[in-house]
């Protein structure tokens, strides 16, 4: 147990089947900005969204791309200021979600995305426009983190960052909006959540009462995400794994992610992965690992899912991801022998790889790589 914690997550949640047509009494101000992806605009889905929205002005961004680029967070900006939006709604998956957070604060603050994040010089002073987040994969957790993923082409990279003014005002969570979901997308998001929670858990930085919460949303994952991807329609897994999501969001929100979340930048930026197939990819690798220096925390993990030991886990998570068509081994997603040094370095770059329970190091960071070539 750890001699000292805290917990701190200011964002309201509100879990309705139907909430994300109900949100009018919720939103201060007149103007309403919407950013989603060219998906969800083109299914309709953002357009119903801000139909319910009585006597509100309503626009809409939906250009958002997959592992955002800070351009995309530059254009939707400029929109949200000839807008004067008083309240940006960010709809989607991670990626439309991370780039309202950030819209919301530039709609008060001059100047690009590239001015605060990743080598930026200037502070974000405030946020004065409402920010509420609501999420259509059941994945990352960002309708209730403070982080935002965005991708810096002048650089090439894909880089967290971490701002207390991102904290959404609202959650709203509504199951239905996951119906859609393609069952290749239910399996790398669902397992990206999975990665949130027991990162959070065998975290260097891990709080008890984020271990509580990590454990919860690992069980629940483990008990429906197969049903999820199997019957889409079903609303009780699709309700089971929003619900773990957001709880693995909580979890990871207060003692960040580790090696999983770091390496899986350039498997996304440079491989083309999707985030969560990135992650996926090697967390069975890194449960093997957790167990030098968190043995006992990791057994009691395995007993409490139902494992014989920390090695029956990983090769229960193996054979999950397997059975939903995800990759378990690098060279699936094209990378090669001579790309891991490469990786690891990258990998090696982020600071969240330090929270990782293991040395982490070129030398062990490739050995893990190579492991699952
Ligand atoms: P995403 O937002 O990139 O969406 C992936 C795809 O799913 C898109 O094509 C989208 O159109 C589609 N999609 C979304 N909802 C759908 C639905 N209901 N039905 C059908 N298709 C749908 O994917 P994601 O995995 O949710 O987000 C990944 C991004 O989030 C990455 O950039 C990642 O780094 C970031 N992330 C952020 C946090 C955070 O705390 N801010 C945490 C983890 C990951």
């Amino acid at each position: 147990m750890r001699e000292k914690f805290g917990y701190w997550m200011p964002v309201h949640i509100c879990y309705e089947e139907g909430i994300s047509k109900k949100m009018t009494r919720f939103i201060k101000g007149e103007r309403v900005f919407v950013i989603s992806d060219p998906f969800l605009y083109e299914n309709g889905l953002a357009e119903s969204v801000g139909n319910s929205l009585e006597g509100k002005q309503v626009s809409y961004f939906s250009h958002i791309e997959p592992n955002p680029s800070c351009e995309s967070v530059d254009e939707a900006a400029a929109l949200a200021r000839e807008a004067g939006a008083d309240c940006v709604i960010g709809l989607g998956g991670g990626s439309s979600m991370d780039v309202a957070k950030m819209v919301a604060c530039l709609v008060s603050n001059e100047g690009s995305v590239y001015d605060y994040y990743s080598g930026g010089t200037k502070e974000l002073k405030g946020r004065d426009t409402m920010l509420i987040c609501i999420p259509t994969t059941a994945g990352t957790g960002s309708e209730v983190t403070n982080v935002g993923v965005f991708t810096n082409r002048k650089k090439g990279v894909k880089m967290p960052m971490v701002h207390d003014l991102f904290w959404p005002d609202y959650a709203m969570i509504d199951p239905s909006l996951t119906y859609t979901l393609p069952p290749a997308v239910t399996a790398s998001t669902g397992m990206d959540a999975f990665c949130h929670a027991i990162e959070a858990y065998w975290n260097k930085e891990s709080v008890p009462v984020c271990d509580m919460l990590s454990l919860g949303a690992m069980k629940l994952i483990l008990e429906n995400i197969k049903r999820a991807y199997e019957e889409p329609k079903d609303q009780m897994a699709r309700g089971a794994m929003l619900t773990a999501s957001l709880i693995a969001g909580i979890s990871f929100s207060q003692t960040r992610t580790t090696g999983i979340h770091a390496l899986s930048f350039p498997l996304t930026t440079e491989f083309g992965a999707s985030h969560g197939t990135a992650c996926a990819v090697t967390l069975p690798a890194f449960v093997r690992l957790s167990q030098g220096q968190e043995g006992e925390k990791m057994r009691a993990l395995a007993a409490y899912l139902g494992y014989g030991s920390v090695e029956e886990l990983a090769q229960a998570l193996e054979e999950l991801m397997a059975d939903m068509g995800l990759p378990t081994r690098l060279s699936q997603i094209g990378v090669k022998k001579e790309d891991l040094a490469h990786i690891a370095s990258v990998g090696l770059s982020a600071a969240i790889i330090n929270l990782t329970p293991a040395e982490m190091n070129e030398k062990s960071v490739h050995a893990l790589l190579e492991s699952i070539l």
